[in-house]
């Protein structure tokens, strides 16, 4: 791989104890791990103990771009962030990955990511400008809100500078706080707490660097190709009353044409939103109190999480708990949710769990750690929602959606990734069902020719059968791994299906192609996809040495076997109350009342881990699975554990 090509050359290793400062060579890690993710990975891998704490000072926080950031490969810009999670459940390596505009401009600041270490005596700021690192006091805006702090550092910065920051969440160490950007990207996982723990208000950088392209051209080529596929806008807009556009907010250079935006609210209150979860976080609880009729309040309640710096996903954990608590009659401490759905309900909430105060401190631990403290009622009902490391576990049912089993089981990170791979292109099939090919004209024949493509096989679109699964979820898996390795944006890849194409049908070479124009070096599909591959592998690594070990905590939550599908409150249960889908040979079976199959699942997952090259009895990785994927470096240490299969 050309070493310049793709990336500015250096990662930034800071030291907030020390106040000091040094670099490494992005290229000892790229041939291997691309970028994103890989190199995340790679990072903690080698230097994050297991029993270092989330708010230890050695917990590194690791912002990490890809090759194709700041070059305008469509859906390119988008970065990492990683490190050890305190919202995952127990403390463990988690990950994920955020929009807007900051990517690029790390990158233009001189580095391809930076390695956070240390804790800071005082509030700080760690400022990169052009390549030159300052720790300036950040003490006048400690305790500020997140959407005031970012306005504060534009002002002492300059308009060119772009800032990662916390709000009062984060500063408090709730462990749901999240990191926010400019564009309102902000990510999952806690590490607005950590950068809490760290004393760190901020990383502001700036600067005109650019990256080197190794073939313009080709890169234009297949910019084009992505753009004529896409066709049209491919998502709708957010459906929340009250509000309007002001304009559309793209990540940096991405012509894709999704909804994200910058909404006002008549307040005056202004929110970039995309349509997603975060957009809806108050969304069902709203509905519920006003009997149906619709009001502005989520938006208000989306715009307050971000502006204290609360995960909304999360959030829609923690309303979701006090909702069951409030059913089934479990006792809060005298903690009252008779008005969760109103505004002033979800106002106090936020502010309390902010802040850590009252009640909200309990919250504040995350859902499973609250749930823990309410005692063993509220405790036995987490697994209805939530899957043990706390992400949630109904949304995308593995007993509506079959494959979705292994990615729950085997992943501990938010699979969401992966379970976007099965579920964006049933939503459009799903639309196709429901209004008789009137809205899309993605039918039946369409999703399993996708799958042939995509998944290798027609029948891995035959939704209700395990046969075959097992490698297709690790196909799934590699090639999800892959894209954040790159890292490319989730919305738009793997472009499965494509209004642009005249058999509607996707191209799965795209990322790889992206790569190849970028850095210079001819990457193919296959190339690319083990590079995800590896870095799953290295991640199961990480989780072994953590303490999750193999097929014993390769789990679905027992309710998934015990208790029938019946009501879907998201989008499915919308447009398909039956739960219909496409089942054996292209006909179409309702999902209602299924459960999942307790001997199908085990069969899928001994395929899963023949397909892995992992021992099937125990889950434990072989060593010369290891080796064929060029992590024998990660071997001896795993052996010294136990957790590594010599044949
Ligand atoms: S498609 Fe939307 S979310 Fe994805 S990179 Fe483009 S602007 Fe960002």
């Amino acid at each position: 791989m050309d070493s310049t090509a793709g990336w500015m050359g250096t990662i930034l290793r800071v030291d907030l104890s020390r106040k000091t400062f040094t670099e490494t060579a992005t290229r000892d890690y790229a041939e291997r791990f691309i970028g994103g993710r890989g190199i995340a990975a790679k990072v903690y891998w080698d230097e994050v103990s297991p029993d270092v704490g989330a708010f230890d000072p050695e917990n590194p926080l690791i912002l990490m771009t890809g090759p194709l950031c700041g070059t305008g490969a469509v859906g390119g810009s988008r970065w990492v962030v990683a490190g050890k999670s305190p919202l995952m459940h127990p403390d463990q390596y988690g990950m994920t990955n955020l929009g807007g505009t900051m990517g690029p401009a790390i990158k233009a600041a001189g580095y391809d990511g930076m390695v956070i270490t240390g804790r800071s005596d005082t509030p700080a700021c760690l400022v990169v400008d052009e390549g030159r690192v300052t720790f300036d006091d950040a003490g006048p805006l400690w305790g500020l809100e997140t959407q005031v702090a970012l306005q504060r550092l534009k002002g002492r910065y300059g308009k060119t500078s772009q800032s990662l920051t916390i709000g009062p969440a984060g500063e408090n160490l709730v462990r749901l706080a999240v990191a926010v950007g400019e564009q309102g990207a902000s990510c999952g996982s806690g590490f607005g707490a950590v950068m809490g723990s760290k004393n760190l208000k901020a990383v502001v950088v700036r600067g005109s660097g650019r990256v080197r392209i190794a073939h313009p051209n080709d890169l234009k080529d297949v910019n084009a190709r992505i753009r004529s596929l896409i066709g049209e806008k491919f998502l709708s807009d957010p459906n929340i009353e009250g509000i309007e556009l002001v304009r559309r907010a793209s990540c940096s250079g991405c012509p894709a044409g999704c909804p994200r935006g910058l909404y006002k609210h008549d307040t005056g209150t202004e929110e970039y939103l995309k349509n997603c979860q975060s957009t809806y976080v108050y969304y069902t609880w709203d509905r519920l109190f006003y009997n149906g009729e619709p009001t502005t309040n989520p938006f208000l309640v989306t715009s307050l999480c971000n502006r204290l710096g609360l995960c909304t996903q999360e959030m829609s954990n923690i309303f979701r708990l006090l909702n069951l608590c409030r059913e089934e009659g479990v006792d809060l401490g005298g903690f009252d949710v008779s008005r969760m759905g109103s505004l002033d309900f979800a106002e106090n909430l936020l502010r309390s769990m902010s802040s850590r105060t009252g009640f909200g401190n309990i919250l504040a631990r995350g859902t499973i750690r609250a749930a823990q403290a309410l005692g063993p009622d509220a405790e036995a009902l987490l697994e209805r929602f939530v899957t043990p490391s706390g992400f949630h576990a109904h949304e995308y049912s593995p007993r509506y959606f079959v494959t979705n089993g292994v990615f729950y089981a085997t992943e501990a990170t938010s699979p969401l990734n992966h379970l976007h791979e099965i579920i964006f292109p049933l939503m459009k099939w799903v639309m196709w069902y429901a209004t008789d090919g009137t809205m899309n004209p993605f039918s039946t024949d369409v999703m399993r020719a996708m799958a042939r493509r995509f998944w290798g096989i027609p029948d891995a679109a035959d939704f209700t059968s395990y046969v075959g699964k097992g490698p297709v979820a690790k196909l799934i898996q590699d090639r999800n791994f892959a894209k954040e390795n790159l890292v490319v944006c989730d919305f738009l890849y793997p472009m499965l299906i494509a209004l642009g194409a005249e058999d509607f049908l996707g191209e799965p070479d795209l990322e790889s192609r992206l790569l190849s124009a970028v850095t210079g070096t001819d990457v193919s599909e296959a190339a690319y996809y083990r590079t995800g591959e590896r870095v799953f592998n290295l991640q199961r690594a990480i989780q072994g040495c953590e303490g999750r070990c193999g097929r014993k905590d390769d789990v679905l939550n027992e309710v998934n076997f015990t208790e029938g599908l019946e009501v879907d409150e998201g989008f499915f249960g919308i447009w398909n109350p039956d739960f219909m889908v496409p089942g054996p040979g292209g006909e179409i079976v309702s999902r209602k009342g299924a459960v999942v199959d307790r001997e199908q699942f085990t069969r899928m997952m001994d395929d899963y881990y023949s397909a892995r090259g992992w021992d099937v009895v125990s889950g434990l990785q072989k060593r010369d699975t290891l080796i064929d994927l060029d992590l024998g470096d990660i071997v001896s240490d795993l052996e010294t554990r136990g957790l590594v299969c010599k044949e």
